[in-house]
C-alpha cells in the first residue's frame, strides 16, 4: 500500500499576525510547515506534495530543507489547492493523507492509526476529539442547549483511499467545502473517526503559538552535545573557519577543508543526537571527502536532526587561536552558520579566545575549536 501525503499550505494566515503567513513562522525554532514534513518522513510516507501560494515560494523553499517533497502552486481556495495536489500525486498512491500545514503537532502514531483504519477497510479516516465544554446556541431568551455528545472536533490529516478521494473531488464541482470529509461524504463515502491528538491543534491566531509550544514541550526533552576539533597549520594563504575564508600567512592541514569550527559543531550536534562523531559518518580515509567543503557535513548533521524530529535550539562555537584575529569575522561566521542550520542568527554564537601564548595553540602550531549544541528531541 503506497502512502502519499498532500499538505495544504497556500493560505495567507493573516489572523496569526506578524506579516509572515503562519505556516512559515517559527515554532520552537523551526518553520511551522517543516514540522508536518518531518512527521511524514519519520512515518515513512513515500511521497509528499505541498500546495503553496506562488507568492510565498521562497518561504516555502526555506522551510523544506530536503528535496524529498514537491512544491506545487495552490489554488484560490483550499478546495482548489487540494484538487491541484491530488492531480500532482502519483497515480500509484493507494492511500492519500490530506493535511493542513497549520497543524504542525503531527505525531507518527496518528499517521499509523489512520493507515491501519484504511487498510482495515474504511474509505476515509480522520482524527477527532470530544468536546468537554457545554455548548449553547444563541444568547438571552433564545438560548438553546446543544448536545455535545453528538459532536466532534475533527482535525487533519484526513486519510482516504486514493480512488475514493480522487473520485469525490472530480465530482465536487466548484463548491466550497469545510474539509475533505465533506467532499468524500458528498459521494456517500463512509469516514471513520479515530482518537485525535491535542497537539494537532490548528494555529489560527498569534496566541496559539505559545499554547502549542508548551503542549509540544511536554513531549520533548533537551539534549546538549559538545564537540572539539583541532587542525595543524601548514603552508597556505588562508584558513576556512565556520564557513568563512580568512586570508592568513598559513593554511590548515586536513583531509577536508579543515574547518575546525564547523567540525566541532558537527560533533556537538551528533553528540546531542547520540550519533557518534564526524569520523564515523565521513571516514577521513574515504577519498570522496578530500578537500570537501565542510558545509556538506554541517548540512548532513542538520538533516540527521530533522529526520529524527529533533530541532536545533542554539549553538555556540569557540575558536582557540592566537592568529588570525577572529573578531572581524565573527558576524559573517554567525551568519553563514545560521544560514546552513536554518536558524535565526540570535541562536548562533561564535566567539574566540587565545591561550595567552601557552601550549601548541600559543606556539601557533595549530588551531582548535570547541562547540556546544542544544537540541530538543521528541520522546
Ligand atoms: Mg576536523
Amino acid at each position: 500500500m503506497k502512502l502519499a501525503a498532500l499538505i495544504v499550505a497556500a493560505g495567507r494566515g493573516e489572523r496569526a499576525g506578524e506579516g509572515t503567513p503562519k505556516q512559515y513562522r517559527r515554532l520552537m525554532g523551526r518553520p511551522v510547515l517543516a514540522w508536518s514534513l518531518e512527521a511524514f518522513a519519520r512515518a515513512g510516507v513515500e511521497e509528499v506534495v505541498v500546495a503553496v501560494s506562488p507568492q510565498h515560494a521562497d518561504l516555502a523553499a526555506e522551510a523544506l530543507s530536503e528535496a524529498t517533497v514537491r512544491l506545487i502552486p495552490g489554488g484560490a481556495s483550499r478546495t482548489e489547492s487540494v484538487r491541484a495536489g491530488l492531480t500532482a500525486i502519483s497515480a500509484d498512491a493507494d492511500i492519500i493523507l490530506i493535511h493542513d500545514a497549520a497543524r504542525p503537532g503531527l505525531g507518527t502514531t496518528t499517521i499509523q492509526r489512520l493507515w491501519e483504519t484504511i487498510v482495515a477497510g474504511a474509505a476515509g479516516a480522520a482524527p477527532a476529539l470530544p468536546i468537554h465544554d457545554a455548548l449553547w446556541r444563541g444568547q438571552g431568551a433564545g438560548m438553546e442547549a446543544v448536545d455535545r455528545a453528538l459532536l466532534s472536533r475533527v482535525q487533519t490529516p484526513q486519510a482516504f483511499r486514493a480512488s475514493i478521494i480522487r473520485d469525490a473531488y472530480a465530482k465536487a464541482g466548484a463548491g466550497l467545502f469545510a474539509d475533505d470529509i465533506a467532499v468524500a461524504r458528498a459521494i456517500g463515502a463512509d469516514v471513520t473517526l479515530i482518537p485525535g491528538d491535542p497537539r494537532l491543534m490548528k494555529l489560527t491566531v498569534a496566541e496559539d503559538f505559545p499554547v502549542l509550544e508548551s503542549l509540544l514541550a511536554g513531549y520533548r526533552f533537551t539534549c546538549v552535545g559538545n564537540g572539539v576539533d583541532a587542525h595543524r597549520f601548514g603552508p597556505g594563504d588562508h584558513v576556512t573557519l565556520c564557513g568563512v575564508r580568512i586570508a592568513h600567512d598559513k593554511g590548515l592541514i586536513g583531509h577536508s577543508d579543515a574547518d575546525a569550527g564547523w567540525h566541532a559543531l558537527v560533533d556537538a550536534i551528533l553528540g546531542a543526537l547520540g550519533e557518534g562523531d564526524i569520523g564515523a559518518h565521513f571516514p577521513p580515509n574515504d577519498p570522496q571527502w578530500k578537500g570537501a567543503d565542510s558545509e556538506r557535513f554541517l548540512r548532513y548533521a542538520r538533516q540527521l536532526a530533522d529526520t529524527q524530529g529533533a530541532s536545533i535550539v542554539h549553538v555556540d562555537v569557540t575558536l582557540l587561536c592566537e592568529r588570525p584575529k577572529i573578531g572581524p569575522h565573527r558576524d559573517p561566521m554567525r551568519a553563514r552558520t545560521a544560514e546552513v542550520l536554518g536558524l535565526p542568527i540570535e541562536r548562533v554564537s561564535v566567539k574566540a579566545t587565545t591561550t595567552e601564548r601557552m601550549g601548541f595553540l600559543g606556539r601557533e602550531e595549530g588551531l582548535a575549536a570547541q562547540a556546544t549544541a542544544t537540541l530538543e528531541r521528541p520522546r
